[in-house]
């Protein structure tokens, strides 16, 4: 299928051009590079020998859509653009609304005057409300979202399951991933966050390497089995195949299905440090600190239902993650600039 991948140079996206040129797709990649390199693209072609169309622009600009969507015989769409950070989208929530909500409703418009009807959707567990039992089932309750990113996941959501209520011809699969980590196997493409890393895998690949002093572990009197968070960790590229997997159900089955993404396993904190220092012989210097206002002590899926019906389900371990992220952190100090 041709695959029009929007924020398809940033971190998941790029692994997933990967995966959907493996398994004999054609990417088209939209990205305005507000959060990425197009050298990752470059390094796409490096590990797979073959070149990413790609169009520098804006997934909320219709005129930069509307010249995609004519020139390429688009089948499926995969919509991974959009801002992440928790903390800023606190401090700008306007921005991340426009952003994510604007670029969602513009794709969609243009898809639709188009005749392509088939989105897979990057959404995330924290739609997920705190106060479920775990694991998270995709019936479990969703919304009292934390903060403005976790809305805009949770409206764009509902935005997409009204499109596919209203119109019985559209394919909507709303992918919510869980703590993607790691980076491809060749140590090309990785994620390489702007300043102080917010999550805890680069922030421990930074440590070792020197960049940062210590990791803060943001509180050690949880009720888990060693007292830090816990959560689901999945390596990148199994993330990446699920995409795969989801848009070959977005070609099979209409109107709109829900998957999480996840191992169905879940590590604390600590258990991620001392995997990593295992898996690549490292130090990382750490101190306890209070915790991150807003965190769950424990967050994991229950991935049944993406293995029963999309034939999918994560292969790498928490060795694997650790490991490839470290090979992409130390062959990439600092990411894609030189
Ligand atoms: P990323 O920032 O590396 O990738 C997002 C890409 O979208 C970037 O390349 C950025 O330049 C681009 N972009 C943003 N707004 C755009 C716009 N309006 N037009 C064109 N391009 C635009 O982030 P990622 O980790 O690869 O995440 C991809 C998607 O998955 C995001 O929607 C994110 O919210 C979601 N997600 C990520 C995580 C995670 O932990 N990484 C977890 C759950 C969900
Ligand atoms: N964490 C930490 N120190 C850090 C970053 C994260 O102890 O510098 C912890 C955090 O409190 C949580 C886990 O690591 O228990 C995963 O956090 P991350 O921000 O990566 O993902 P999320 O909280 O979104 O699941």
């Amino acid at each position: 299928m041709n695959v029009l991948v929007t924020g398809g140079a940033g971190y998941i996206g790029s692994h997933t051009c990967v995966e959907l040129i493996e398994a004999g797709h054609t990417p088209i990649v939209i990205d305005n590079l507000c959060n990425s390199s197009a050298k990752s693209l470059d390094r796409v072609r490096e590990i797979t020998g073959t070149a990413v169309k790609f169009y520098e622009g804006d997934v909320c600009d219709e005129t930069a859509l509307e010249k995609i969507l004519s020139e390429n015989a688009i089948d499926c769409v995969i919509h991974f653009a959009g801002l992440k950070a928790v903390g800023e989208s606190c401090s700008i929530p306007l921005r991340y609304y426009e952003n994510n909500l604007g670029s969602t409703m513009t794709l969609c418009r243009v898809m639709a005057k188009h005749g392509v009807k088939k989105i897979v959707f990057s959404s995330s567990a924290t739609v997920y409300s705190g106060d479920n039992e775990m694991p998270l089932r995709e019936t479990s309750k969703t919304g009292n979202c934390t903060n403005p990113y976790g809305w805009t996941k949770y409206m764009c959501e509902q935005i997409l399951r009204d499109i596919a209520k209203a119109d019985p011809e559209w394919s909507v699969v709303l992918l919510r991933y869980f703590n993607p980590v790691g980076a491809h196997k060749s140590g090309k493409i990785g994620e390489h966050p702007n300043g102080i890393p917010n999550n805890l895998m680069p922030f421990i690949s930074q440590t070792a390497i020197g960049k940062r002093e210590k990791l803060s572990v943001f509180g050690d009197d949880y009720d888990t089995h060693d007292g830090t968070g816990v959560r689901d960790y999945i390596h990148v590229v199994d993330l990446a195949k699920g995409h795969v997997a989801a848009i070959s159900h977005a070609a099979k089955n209409k109107g709109e299905a829900v998957f999480n993404l996840g191992t169905g396993t879940g590590y604390s904190v600590l258990d991620m440090v001392k995997a990593f220092e295992t898996a690549n012989d490292i130090k990382v210097p750490y101190v306890i600190a209070p915790r991150r206002p807003g965190d769950l002590a424990t967050c994991y899926a229950d991935p049944t239902k993406s293995r029963e019906v999309l034939h999918w389900e994560a292969k790498h371990d928490q060795t694997d993650m650790c490991r490839d992220t470290w090979h992409w952190q130390s062959n990439n100090p600092n990411g894609y600039d030189e």
